[in-house]
């Protein structure tokens, strides 16, 4: 019976959306993505220019801000951690927002040479597609709402969040969902990031990343000889953590990604260390290994003397959490699915579900509904120097975006 309710439901949404895209206002709002291009893809040209390598985000989070007030955002602000965020005010102050983001960040460390340009018609240069498509993404339908008077029952949030890359570990989402003064009032989340129309991510692919240091007296290697060795400590422990068993399904990996230490090649080290990336959709499965890497260490660390027997110290470790974002997954049956669903049927767009880590993890983990979704287009050597976008189907991605949102925002006529 719950089969053919859902399937009722479903024909329901797919009969919301043809209304909607029907409606002369949303019609005028697609014509603008189309006539406007040149202007989009010279915001994209303007906005992967300045650099916004992790945790120095603030150049171009001023970048925004100056976009979100011309486009005739309220509220617009940069908040406590960097995000840039401007309210399309609601018909309805009593529904729920729909937020609509993009992260700014990239992964460059400051100083890379970004090479921003434009040959034809493609575009190229470091962060050009990731995620200068979503950034521009969420400018394109701000302006092209307003440009067409769609008149919208709640709220939309547009944020520009920091923090999405590596080692910004989603800070950005995490405040937004976590601290901010919008944390009740969000209703679906609709992340937009990179490229493409092909996938949704429904999964929240979760990591846990760690610092693993061992210690120890160091010393001569001639005339401390005997001295306990941190890099061959470790090494053990490396290779006693990598017999932990890694099933296919729910997927994990584990990743040792970088190894250091030791001063010079007679000299005993006194420390050396790694870097372990482990990830899953399963929460589970993640805090299984992650027990496994301390019984590996621990364990290893246990059969060395707590003191040498000169008296120095002997071996200690220390292990770091670096990362942490959690896992999750959509519930199948959840509104924003059926209404993408419907939405890339009502386009002709085949997209398959993906697992992936996103600014979605944030709002998955927190059981609200969120999905992430490319802006348009077509890109390639994202995380690369060589990264580039072809702005040609940029339209469907952005129709796309512009049908989901409004099916989950609701048009007041
Ligand atoms: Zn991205």
């Amino acid at each position: 019976m719950a089969f053919s309710a859902s399937i009722g439901t479903q024909t329901a949404v797919q009969q919301q959306i043809a209304r909607l895209a029907a409606l002369r206002d949303v019609h005028a709002a697609m014509e603008w993505f189309r006539s406007h291009e040149p202007e989009l893809r010279d915001w994209q040209l303007e906005v992967a220019a300045i650099p916004a390598p992790p945790f120095g985000e603030g150049p171009r989070a001023e970048w925004l801000h100056s976009r979100f007030n011309e486009l005739g955002l309220e509220d617009v602000q940069v908040d406590a951690v960097g995000n840039v965020v401007g309210v399309r005010p609601p018909a309805d102050p009593d529904q729920k927002l729909v937020a609509v983001t993009a992260h700014i960040d990239t992964v460059f460390a400051a100083g890379t040479p970004l090479n921003v340009h434009r040959e034809g018609d493609r575009l190229y240069g470091a962060g050009i597609s990731d995620n200068g498509a979503g950034i521009v993404g969420l400018l394109a339908l701000a302006s092209a709402l307003r440009a067409a008077k769609v008149r919208l029952s709640a709220g939309l949030l547009f944020i520009g969040n920091v923090g999405e890359e590596g080692e910004g570990d989603l800070r950005g989402m995490r405040h937004i969902f976590c601290e901010s003064a919008w944390k009740d009032r969000i209703g679906p989340t609709v992340v937009l990031d990179g490229a493409a129309t092909d996938t949704v991510v429904t999964q929240a692919l979760g990591s846990r990343r760690f610092q693993v240091t061992i210690q120890g007296p160091g010393g001569h290697s001639w005339s401390d000889f005997g001295a306990p060795n941190p890099i061959v400590v470790l090494s053990r422990a490396i290779a006693r953590f990598s017999r932990t068993e890694l099933p296919a399904e729910p997927k994990i990996s584990a990743n040792v990604g970088v190894i250091s230490g030791g001063t010079s090649v007679n000299s005993i080290p006194e420390s050396a260390s790694m870097r372990v990336d482990i990830r899953s959709a399963s929460q589970q499965e993640m805090e299984r290994v992650e027990r496994a890497l301390r019984d590996a260490v621990a364990g290893v660390v246990s059969e060395y003397p707590r003191r040498a027997r000169n008296g120095s110290k002997g071996i200690s470790y220390e292990i770091q959490l670096i990362g942490c974002r959690p896992a999750a997954e959509l519930d199948p049956s959840a509104r924003i699915l059926q209404v993408i669903h419907a939405v890339d049927a009502h386009l002709g767009n085949r997209a398959r579900p993906h697992r992936a880590s996103t600014d979605a993890n944030i709002p998955l983990s927190l059981g609200r509904e969120a999905i992430s979704i490319g802006a348009g287009g077509t890109g390639g050597g994202a995380h690369t120097l060589q990264e580039w976008y072809d702005p040609a189907e940029r339209g469907l991605g952005l129709k796309r975006a512009l049908l989901a949102v409004l099916a989950l925002a609701g048009v007041s006529q």
